[in-house]
């Protein structure tokens, strides 16, 4: 298990920038999330750190099963 930080602590390989966390409205299968990720500053990349993405997945189809 890695520590949790608020600080992302990851730099954008293109520009060298510390990643800032920005809230960004992630979409899957219709249903859409407020999460925030790892942004640059300079460019725009995103990064989606793939647990994240596992969790929100993990959501969405747990949510589906309620039905
Ligand atoms: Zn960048």
């Amino acid at each position: 298990m890695k520590p949790v930080e608020k600080d992302s602590g990851l730099l954008c390989l293109k520009c060298n920038l510390p990643l800032e966390m920005r809230k960004i409205r992630f979409v899957y299968l219709g249903y859409s999330f407020d999460t925030e990720l790892p942004r640059c500053p300079g460019c725009g990349q995103l990064f989606l750190p793939e647990d994240l993405v596992k969790d929100k997945v993990a959501e969405v189809e747990s949510s589906l099963e309620d039905k």
